[in-house]
């Protein structure tokens, strides 16, 4: 009967030796009974001398009480499960094989808390981490000076990369890019995955300044090109910082700084490093207040549009300009797009605004003409969501003809990142406007995603070329033979450029030079209110 139980049993003297075994213990044991029967358990096994199956069995013989142990036992490479119980004569053990449920179990906790897809920790795990590292650090024998940082790190425009390359590709990006944050040297003890494309490291005993270098490092490990599936491609992030103080913050206010943080960076132009302070909880308070004046300001008309001149660089002569927006706050002041745009375009104002902008593009057009003044083109910027809302054409030709403006006196500029997310629907939009007469701008181009790929497919009259290139013309070579490429391109797919930020007369040269067509920037002059606006154009 014993030989048919699929547990191990055996039983054991006073003296520790065996007095039977049966057929599933030989098999456990890989041992034959008759080598074993009449000889110490502890000679015969003597790494189990001190372990903890040899504590509960001395403690079964020397109280009389059941015991249970699961441990691992090294020499067979197995976890066992065992329990004793005593008799007369010594004791017996029933033992099991529980190898496979305990590695399942330790698998189990792994993806419990590890993110699948990069083996990195998870959210869950991220917190104990932080807290746990949190409750040391402001432990008695903590130093102050030297402290613990939390890096938020977060990829930019990653969802347009999902949807260009696909989420396959994605998934490839995120692990290469896990890989290499564990490989940067003196590495972080602690790296997590906690959203879809949002890390978390945390740096033991670092300064400020030694945190910043290490969050430079991963951009610079970012901006290496991963090669995916026969692409090359690179990516950027936004980094948060928080260092843990002298007073001791909690683990949650620790994270949100840092996502503070990488907010802010991601609104100060992405592929940023931002250190966390006490403003940047009052920006945030500020850009809520903003949200909440948003519904005043339609109503009491307290936006209002710039223009930019653009000039031909062979002559000098205008050929229109871009129309800016502006928000005359009743309590701040003038402010620019880069104080509320996002607010404004993440908000349900955000298709109200492309109606009231095409109404006081035509308004001014009308009240320039008025005076005499002919202005020959306004360009107008779009979010990729105005350009992708119903019917954007003939809502523009609607208004256009309510105010009698010619069609071919709007430019409508869109940047190419807005146009990836989806790139068939917004080719179709800008075939519709080209096909209605409206002229179409890339804006900010080479500051993104520029995939010749889908440059040739866009229905684009006019590329302007970003002023980080402009910027970059005094001193590089590189800036320069990136624009004369630019120039060259957009010529041999019959658009015109335009660079846009020129400040200086030599970089004017320098892009005439490389064949540039248009310039627009503070050299020739600032955005202008409507009147001003009137004069340059008078003037010239
Ligand atoms: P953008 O389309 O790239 O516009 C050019 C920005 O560069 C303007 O900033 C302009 O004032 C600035 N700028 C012009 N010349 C120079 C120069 O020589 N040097 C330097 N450093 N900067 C120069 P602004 O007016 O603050 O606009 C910022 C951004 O806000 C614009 O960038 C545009 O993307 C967005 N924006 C502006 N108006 C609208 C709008 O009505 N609708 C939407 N959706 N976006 C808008
Ligand atoms: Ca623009
Ligand atoms: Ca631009």
């Amino acid at each position: 009967m014993l030989d048919s139980l699929s547990d191990g049993f055996m039983s054991i003297d006073r003296s520790w030796r065996f007095t039977y075994l049966n057929h599933t213990a030989e098999r456990y044991l890989q041992q034959a009974r008759q080598n074993l029967l009449g000889r110490d358990i502890w000679q015969c096994y003597p790494d189990l001398v001190d372990s903890g199956y040899y504590r509960v069995y001395q403690h079964t013989a020397a109280t009389g009480l059941p015991g249970r142990h699961t441990d691992y036992y090294a020499p067979l490479d197995t976890w066992f499960e065992a329990r004793s119980f005593a008799h007369d004569d010594g004791i017996t053990v029933l033992f099991r094989d529980v190898t496979r449920e305990h590695e399942h179990a330790a698998q189990l906790e792994f993806e419990a808390s590890h993110d699948y897809l990069t083996g990195l920790a998870n959210r869950r795990k991220c917190m104990e981490a932080l807290s746990h590292a949190v409750a040391e650090a402001v432990s008695p024998g903590f130093t102050h000076g030297a402290t613990l940082a939390v890096l938020f790190i977060d990829l930019d425009h990653f969802k347009e990369v999902n949807d260009a390359f696909g989420h396959a590709v994605g998934d490839e990006l995120l692990r290469g890019f896990a890989k290499r944050l564990l490989a940067i040297p003196e590495p972080a003890f602690f790296a997590a995955r906690v959203g879809g494309d949002e890390f978390v490291l945390l740096l033991r005993d670092t300064a400020e300044s030694a945190a910043e270098a290490f969050a430079h490092a991963v951009l610079s490990e970012l901006a290496v090109p991963f090669e995916v599936w026969g692409r090359s491609i690179s990516l950027s992030a936004s980094i948060g910082i928080a260092l843990l103080r002298e007073v001791p913050d909690s683990a949650e206010a620790l994270l949100s700084h840092a996502d503070t943080a990488m907010y802010a960076a991601k609104s100060s132009g992405r592929f940023q490093v931002r250190a966390y302070d006490g403003a940047l909880d009052r920006g945030m308070r500020d850009r809520l207040a903003l949200r909440m004046d948003l519904r005043e300001a339609f109503a009491a008309n307290q936006f209002e549009l710039h223009f930019q001149p653009e000039v031909a660089l062979t002559d000098g002569s205008p050929i229109g300009a871009e129309a800016l927006l502006r928000w005359r706050h009743p309590e701040r002041g003038l402010l620019t797009p880069d104080a509320f745009l996002d607010v404004l375009l993440d908000s349900p104002y955000e298709g109200v605004l492309v109606e009231w902008l095409l109404n006081a593009v035509c308004q001014h057009i009308r009240a320039w003409r008025r005076l005499g003044v002919s202005v020959p083109r306004i360009s107008l910027n779009l979010s990729a969501r105005q350009l992708l809302g119903e019917g954007l054409a003939d809502r523009i030709l609607h208004i256009a003809r309510a105010h009698d403006v010619s069609p071919a006196m709007l430019d409508i500029e869109v940047t190419e990142d807005s146009l990836v997310s989806d790139i068939e629907q917004a080719t179709s939009v800008l075939a519709a406007l080209k096909q209605a007469g409206i002229f179409t701008s890339l804006d900010d181009f080479g500051s993104g995603y520029s995939s010749l790929s889908y440059l040739v497919r866009l229905p684009i009259d006019t590329l302007k070329i970003d002023k980080s290139f402009v910027r970059a013309l005094v001193d590089s070579e590189k800036a320069s033979a990136v624009i004369r490429g630019i120039v060259g391109l957009a010529r041999s797919l019959g658009m015109n450029t335009i660079a846009e930020g020129v400040e200086c007369q030599s970089q004017a040269e320098e892009l005439k030079d490389a064949g540039c067509d248009f310039i627009q920037g503070y050299l020739v002059s600032r955005p202008l209110d409507s009147e001003a606006f009137a004069e340059f154009m008078l003037r010239r």
